[in-house]
């Protein structure tokens, strides 16, 4: 692999910068990692070894084909390189205590905020944000998979969020970077590096930072990562930060090894991946404590529930979900969003604001008294075992189901069923006197060739 000279020659005062054991670790392959779902449980791949600093993440000693795995579809684990699964090890230190409201800003296609999902109990809130349209898309569909009530999603430019100020108590900024760090998963992006690249980047990262700073209460706490190597997207960063606005550097106590801890001129932490010392690819990681004056976002909810109706949705939602007293729901064009009432009026605030994508778990449409369920909800953890029915499917037809072809199944009922593989919902069907008909959205189906293994 051919890395780019202007970049070698510019590491090379880093002290923790090995040029020798750094060339040698681009000639080998990136380790293949995932990161399980803690709320759709399943055990580690038999060979896999657990990453030193995450509770949920694996190494995998090869790389399956992902997309003939029915596991993956139904959202029990996320292929993540490991060095970013240190955000779960980082928050768990610099987060305050819950419930928090948590923004991840740059988010799709969606690897911290499925980490980060996976850190946050029912009670808080995670609001996963793209700014690029179809990006968002891919991000709002693996948030679905990971199946939680307590994830939205929006799709704005970062100044947007300074409609509601001081909203957040933890902002994440994964930041668009020149990318260096995916050089060993990513090849071609070697041929898009350069210095300018690296400048046009770093000034992006400043104006991000500072376009989304105000939307962070005071005391809230500000995570900042890229993937690159350079300085000037890193350690000035924080600099140029802590210059500018209210703020004190965090640091990490108890850091594995092989993570290098910098502390800049102006005495900020940052923490530097490298892979030739660690087992993951390129990945730095600060954060910030916000100690300037912010002003709050003010809203009084005006709602009155409209009993009668809620009483016949409740009859009706009540047979797909248990429970269902213990759940807001509200509508927008003749869809069902099922909240967790703690969201009530965070929902109101962001669809008033901001462009929301995903709200909650979408139950579906009426028609009727009947329910048209929402794949949503197959991929949640809420549909009731008591009164759904499911249809388990082995491997073979899982895979058939996914590519929406004729598959054999069993059942003596008729009416709606949750597909399952192994216990975890893949989607809906609906079994007719002579037919089922699959409700798989059709852009979530599998396109390659599923007799390939
Ligand atoms: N956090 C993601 C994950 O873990 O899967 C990866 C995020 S990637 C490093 C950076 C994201 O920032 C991309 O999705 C990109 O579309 C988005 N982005 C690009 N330009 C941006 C801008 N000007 N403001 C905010 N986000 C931007």
């Amino acid at each position: 692999m051919q890395l780019p000279d202007s970049l070698l020659l510019s590491l090379q005062n880093e002290s923790s910068f090995h040029k020798n054991e750094f060339l040698v670790a681009h000639e080998q392959p990136a380790p293949v990692s995932i990161r399980l779902n803690p709320f759709k449980v399943i055990n580690p791949p038999a060979e896999a070894t657990p990453i030193p600093w995450s509770e949920y993440g694996y190494y995998l000693p090869e790389r399956p084909v992902f997309t003939l795995d029915p596991l993956f579809h139904a959202g029990t684990y996320y292929v993540q390189e490991a060095s970013s699964m240190f955000l779960e090890a980082f928050f768990k230190q610099v987060a305050p205590e819950g419930p928090l409201r948590v923004l991840d800003l740059c988010a799709a296609p969606g690897g911290k905020s499925t980490l980060l999902s996976s850190l946050l109990d029912e009670d808080s809130l995670l609001v996963s944000n793209e700014v690029i349209r179809p990006r968002s898309g891919v991000l709002a569909d693996n948030m679905t998979k990971w199946g939680r009530i307590n994830s939205f999603v929006t799709n704005n430019d970062p100044r947007d969020f300074q409609r509601i100020p001081g909203f957040f108590d933890v902002l994440v900024i994964d930041a668009p970077c020149s990318g260096s760090g995916l050089f060993r998963k990513d090849s071609d992006a070697i041929e898009e590096w350069s210095e300018e690249n690296v400048a046009l980047c770093s000034q992006r990262q400043q104006r991000i930072l500072a376009d989304a700073w105000p939307c962070l209460k005071e005391g809230g706490v500000l995570i900042y990562s890229t993937c690159s190597y350079s300085r000037s997207e890193n350690e000035d960063i924080l600099d140029w930060f802590s210059e500018s606005f209210g703020c004190t550097s965090l640091n990490f106590t108890d850091l594995p090894e092989g993570i290098v801890e910098v502390c800049t001129e102006e005495k900020n932490y940052g923490y530097r991946f490298w892979p030739d010392q660690i087992q993951g690819e390129g990945f730095f990681i600060a954060a910030f404590q916000k100690t300037e004056d912010q002003d709050e976002v003010q809203f009084r909810m005006n709602y009155a529930g409209k009993g009668k109706t809620r009483k016949q949705e409740s009859a009706i939602f009540s047979d797909w979900v248990d429970h269902i007293q213990s759940y807001e729901w509200v509508e927008k064009n003749g869809d069902f969003f099922l909240l967790n009432p703690d969201h009530r009026v965070d929902f109101e605030i962001i669809s008033q604001q901001l462009y929301l994508r995903k709200a909650g778990i979408r139950l579906g449409k009426l028609a009727g008294k009947d329910l048209i369920p929402d794949h949503e909800l197959a991929l949640s953890t809420l549909v009731s075992e008591k009164s759904v029915p499911r249809l388990e499917l082995n491997r073979e037809n899982a895979l058939r189901y996914l590519k929406r072809e004729d598959f054999e199944y069993k059942t003596s009922k008729k009416g709606w069923h949750l597909v399952t593989h192994q216990g975890h919902s893949l989607g809906w069907v609906k079994v007719l006197p002579n037919r089922v008909n699959n409700y798989l959205p059709k852009d979530w189906r599998i396109l390659m060739d599923i007799r390939e293994n």
